[in-house]
């Protein structure tokens, strides 16, 4: 493709994103498709290139029927997955520029963008001064999910806990961690692939609100100990996937403080609300966490992939991730004047993925981003009071944000029956968990598209498929 032939695509492109856009409420929110569906329309091997028109026409005639419509008004499922038109075109720079930000001397201003992009988050969120570059032992960088956040955690407080001995032949075999049931399933992967595994995951109970007790936290702890084992790293939850329940941080981090443990918070989709100053008591106990992470790009509208993962220990990161081959040496960074983000990360080579934050940041701002947050609260509490009044419904668990767990009194079967027909619609979209062995119709507002008249037609649904 020549630079003359990308201009007249790229401009046709940009268009038919904007018309995706505007037709996506007109299109099912679920993709129909059977399995295999989309691949049949793909010929098996690649044969000779038949040029941008029949590619362009095969995005709507293959890619967009096996869409399941995540910016779709009615998307109530799993959690959001904003884009907006600011990180789009963020991402179609750092694709443009191809440079790679392994390192600082491979290209500074992705390096120092992100930096800085990181510490202004730390002025939005409200998130304490020990996760900045500026402090003492502290620091933040770009991941690409929270996942990989919560592995990076496992991987520095393994490195603290084995006094940095992380070679084949260190003794990692008696770690344990701890987490809820309610914990996201990234806990337990994480665990796995650091090589923890899944015995030596302790889950500590909840309460009645799917929070974690602290008091049985401490209790395992000590059994622990009192076994000859090394209890290690904590992950507190601020927002679970399955209710957004809100373990007590500052509760649990009391208890990870006195037993040296390394206390993680994920806050991934939930710490994004603290954008909102009222939302700020989301963060409350953070101050004493060793990690944080928290994801941008679900309810921010920064496009995916973007999690924003803070440490209070560099040190413990750094000593788990740095390797220096000869080929990466640079005077820079052996003066320690620079940061080298693939010591922060599981990945060698890295995008320019904090163009995203600055530009939304720098076009927007953050006013739509909680403007939208506090209608989504407000909208929720709302819904809350509707099905309140509905016998046939009940609300399982508490809802001081934007989901709200609900299923039919009738039973499991009725629910899951509800969520099915719901589906079929294809005007909404939501998504089913068990809390405590009930069957939930989870309903997630948080798509940047909903408004209140979507809610109350999805309510409205419901209660004429319930009858
Ligand atoms: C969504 C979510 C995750 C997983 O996020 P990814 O960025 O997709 O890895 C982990 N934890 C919580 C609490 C979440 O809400």
């Amino acid at each position: 493709m020549q630079a003359d032939e990308f201009r007249a695509h790229g401009h046709r492109l940009i268009e038919w994103i904007i018309d995706y856009h505007s037709r996506v409420e007109s299109l099912p929110v679920e993709s129909t498709v059977a399995p295999g569906e989309i691949a049949a329309l793909l010929p098996e091997h690649p044969g000779e290139p038949d040029g941008f028109e029949a590619l362009f026409a095969d995005l709507d005639r293959v890619v967009v029927p096996g869409l399941t419509n995540w910016q779709h008004p009615g998307f109530f499922a799993w959690f959001p997955a904003n884009t907006t038109y600011p990180a789009i075109l963020a991402e179609l720079v750092s694709a443009g520029l191809g440079v790679q930000g392994m390192s600082w001397a491979t290209s500074p201003a992705v390096t120092e963008v992100e930096t800085r992009m990181m510490d202004w988050m730390i002025d939005l969120l409200g998130l304490p001064d020990a996760f900045r570059s500026t402090s003492e032992a502290g620091g933040g960088v770009i991941q690409g999910s929270a996942s990989e956040a919560t592995l990076t955690s496992i991987l520095a407080a393994r490195w603290r806990a084995t006094e940095g001995a992380v070679n084949i032949d260190s003794d990692t075999t008696r770690l344990v961690a701890y987490a809820t049931s309610q914990a996201h399933s990234s806990v337990e992967k994480g665990l796995r692939i650091a090589g923890i595994g899944t015995d030596h995951l302790r889950v500590v109970p909840h309460d009645e609100n799917f929070a974690m007790r602290p008091d049985a936290l401490a209790d395992l702890i000590a059994a622990d100990r009192a076994a000859g084992l090394v209890p290690f790293w904590v992950c507190a939850t601020v927002g679970t996937t399955n209710s957004l329940a809100i373990d007590p941080v500052r509760a649990v981090a009391e208890v990870a403080r006195a037993e040296g443990v390394w206390l993680h918070v994920d806050a991934a989709m939930a710490g994004i609300a603290t954008l909102c100053p009222e939302l700020r008591w989301l963060n409350e106990g953070v101050e004493l966490a060793d990690s944080y992470g928290t994801n941008p790009h679900k309810w921010m509208g920064i496009t995916f992939d973007c999690n924003l993962f803070y440490t209070a220990d560099r040190i413990s990161l750094l000593g788990a991730l740095s390797i220096l081959p000869e080929y990466l040496r640079t005077a820079a960074a052996e003066a320690g004047a620079v940061i080298d983000y693939r010591d922060w990360q599981v990945p060698l080579g890295r995008r320019f993925r904090a163009l995203k934050l600055w530009f939304t940041l720098r076009t927007d701002g953050v006013a739509p981003a909680q403007a939208m947050i506090r209608d989504h609260v407000a909208w929720t509490q709302q819904l809350a009071e509707w099905v309140a009044d509905d016998d046939r419904f009940e609300v399982l668990a508490p809802h001081p944000l934007n989901l709200l767990c609900l299923a039919l009194r009738d039973g499991d079967e009725a629910t899951a029956a509800l969520i099915s027909a719901a589906n079929a619609t294809g005007q909404v979209l939501f998504t089913r968990t068990v809390l405590d062995g009930r069957v939930v119709l989870r309903f997630s507002i948080g798509a940047r598209t909903t408004r209140m008249a979507d809610v109350r037609d999805g309510w409205a649904l419901l209660q004429r498929l319930a009858s």
